[in-house]
């Protein structure tokens, strides 16, 4: 639901994040110019390579800042009076990375009114103040900015050459003008009921998943992905262990319970999405996906890693 604030009724002062690698450090550039990509866009989709070549020492420190980095700092610190860097560290080089990015900040920034520097993975943690007041992220990763949402903050998904409409959001966001999206506790938890896609967190699905098994053996593929999302999967694209037992990567043998299936309602299947991998085996949910194929259903709601 948004509820939509017609004057400034937060409690605090919204904090504004905001992210470095994309949105003020060149890091696409960089990694297109050592990979000799056309364009970012192109380097965006080997991800792959982008962890590897941004593990050479001295990559962070080095990039270059976007060309409208020094103008959007300019307008951020204008508005908000102060703000802050929230930046995911490289996962295989989490001090590195990490102080790298502060030597960046420290060098670029010096003259800016930074007021902390935030390296984390789940940047959705921040997304609202203890009182519930939201706060802003600048982020240009349209996964970050929806998980941020999702989590009560008012996100901004930039792009470097889009510095004007930003910057023009933001004065809105502290005006309290922007939509904000409800949050509750409970919104945490996996909400079966909404038809519209919706992004989780990898930690969530897990806590979902052993929300109906105490145990669960399957964690790395879940925390391999940082972001999931549900969403109705048609049953053909979905791989269970005893429809293709000869190559299950996971080496299950699962010994299916006839009578277990029979039980299975459309309901239970409805309000309790499966869990597949990228390549469309499921994670959990093989008795359900066998109802659901045993009821002719075509597809199914399922939570699967979030790619953009
Ligand atoms: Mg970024």
């Amino acid at each position: 639901m948004k509820i939509f604030e017609l004057d400034n009724k937060y409690s605090s002062r919204p904090i504004v994040y905001v992210d470095l690698d994309g949105t003020l450090a060149d890091m696409f550039g960089e990694v297109a110019r050592r990979e000799g990509a056309p364009h970012w866009r192109k380097a965006r989709k080997i991800k792959d390579r982008i962890d590897q070549v941004a593990q050479d020492p001295g990559f962070f420190r080095e990039l270059k800042p976007l060309p409208n980095a020094g103008k959007l700092v300019h307008g951020v610190a204008k508005l908000a009076g102060k703000f802050s860097i929230l930046s995911s560290p490289l996962m295989s080089q989490v001090e590195q990375s990490s102080d790298e990015k502060a030597d960046w900040v420290n060098h670029y920034l010096r003259r800016f009114p930074v007021e902390s520097l935030v390296f984390d993975h789940r940047k959705e943690k921040y997304a609202r103040q203890e009182d519930g007041t939201p706060n802003i992220l600048i982020d240009d990763w349209d996964s970050n900015i929806r998980l941020w949402e999702a989590n009560g903050g008012i996100g901004i998904l930039y792009r470097d050459t889009e510095v004007d409409r930003a910057l023009k959001k933001l004065h809105y966001a502290l005006e309290g003008l922007l939509p904000v999206e409800e949050s509750t506790e409970n919104d945490s938890d996996i909400n079966t009921t909404d038809v519209k896609d919706k992004l989780y967190t990898n930690q969530q699905v897990l806590k979902y998943v052993k929300g109906i098994h105490h145990e669960y053996h399957l964690e790395k593929p879940i925390l391999k992905h940082k972001t999931w999302v549900l969403t109705n999967v048609n049953l053909d694209d979905l791989k269970s262990p005893e429809f293709y037992d000869q190559d299950d990567p996971y080496r299950r043998v699962i010994d299916l319970d006839w009578d277990h299936i029979d039980e299975i309602t459309t309901r239970d299947i409805l309000r309790r999405p499966v869990v597949a991998d990228d390549n469309g085996w499921v994670l959990d949910g093989n008795h359900r996906v066998t109802a659901a194929r045993t009821k002719g259903l075509d597809s199914i709601r399922a939570l699967i890693p979030y790619s953009q």
